[in-house]
């Protein structure tokens, strides 16, 4: 069965409509609830909610998403009676809240005020611990709310990231269909329809993160790809080669860009391994239009790193079999390829 949110709100003014949300949909009809507020916009989010939710509690987040951060919210939460998490802010604080709620046996309310990474509605957290990301297994949001307002004014640099971690499913995918045909892994036919109808969307829309519409299209793709890993019950549907590369990049070289810019350069060179040319183009012309990074030598990593980064990539998925382990490469052999890639790209 697929743990879907009773409710998604994507717009204007969802931080501010959150206490008749919350007694709408009978999470908390007198509003006992732990607020769990992002560095971002502490004071400002705090002065909305707190009229709107009268009995909340306001809990200020680190930044960074860190998982003492969320032993320290979870340890918060048992001390007191609350019927549910509200998360307010970016990835890293909804990643603590959903791990917090879930360490708590509470219900969470996820509300997004930006668009970096598909972790807004999904049912994964990715939380940092002595210079090291993990993932950690959460119950999924029981609504998930987008505030444009604040959405609007996050860095640009952050809802471009999100256009690089949706469009990634599409050479995810690829590897999924690549596992089935190689191996018999079995495919979940829900799981990929949505995580595609997204990243499709945002790969086809020629609007930029300065529209609305187009903000509209990112959130609904970001919303499909965590309900894409809950049906599949792992990250499958959007993580293949693309995030084994991305993560052996943070391993390797911590702090080199923003997971989801990493995940679009990840995505264009697991399509060129895969020899989809067609999806290449496709996947190059959407990260220039949105001015992302296309290759590793746009975020200053040399061919050589590069290479070094792919050669790794699959020990960080250990079980998960992309175009990476189906070739096999030795790194030699991966560094021609880095070379020639970068080479046409940049001709
Ligand atoms: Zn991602």
């Amino acid at each position: 069965m697929l743990a879907a949110p009773m409710a998604v709100e994507i717009g204007p003014g969802a931080v501010a409509g959150l206490g008749d949300l919350l007694a709408d949909r009978r999470i908390s009809a007198g509003g006992h609830v732990a607020v769990a507020v992002g560095p971002g916009y502490g004071d400002e989010i705090a002065a909305v909610v707190d009229p709107a939710l009268e009995n909340c509690d306001i809990v200020r987040v680190e930044e960074g998403g860190a998982l003492n951060s969320a032993l320290d919210l979870a340890d918060r939460l048992r001390k007191r009676f609350y019927d549910a998490v509200v998360g307010i802010g970016g990835g890293g604080t909804l990643d603590v809240a959903k791990h917090a709620a879930t360490l708590a046996g509470l219900p969470m309310v996820a509300v997004a005020t930006s668009l970096s990474h598909d972790g807004i509605a999904s049912p994964v957290s990715s939380l940092a611990h002595e210079g090291q990301k993990a993932s950690y297994g959460v119950q999924m949001p029981v609504a998930v709310l987008v505030d444009l307002d604040y959405v609007r004014t996050s860095p640009v640099q952050m809802r471009r990231s999100g256009v690089g971690d949706a469009i990634s499913n599409l050479s995810a995918i690829a590897d999924w269909r690549l596992a089935k045909r190689e191996r018999g892994e079995p495919i979940d036919g829900l799981s990929v329809a949505l995580a595609h109808t997204g990243a499709q969307a945002v790969l086809e829309s020629d609007g930029t993160v300065e529209d609305d519409d187009f903000l509209v299209v990112l959130a609904e793709a970001l919303v499909l790809s965590g309900l894409a890993m809950a049906t599949a019950g792992s990250s499958r549907p959007c993580s293949g080669a693309d995030h084994e590369i991305v993560h052996a990049i943070d391993h390797l070289f911590p702090d080199t860009a923003l997971h989801g810019e990493l995940a679009g350069i990840g995505a264009r060179f697991a399509a060129h391994l895969q020899g989809d040319h067609a999806l290449a183009a496709e996947l190059d012309s959407c990260l220039a239009r949105h001015e992302l990074p296309r290759t590793h030598r746009d975020v200053g990593l040399s061919d050589e790193q590069f290479a070094q980064a792919v050669a790794y990539a699959p020990r960080t998925r250990p079980d998960r079999f992309t175009i990476l382990e189906h070739l096999d490469l030795d790194e030699e052999a991966i560094l021609n390829h880095v070379h020639s890639y970068a080479d046409a790209l940049a001709g």
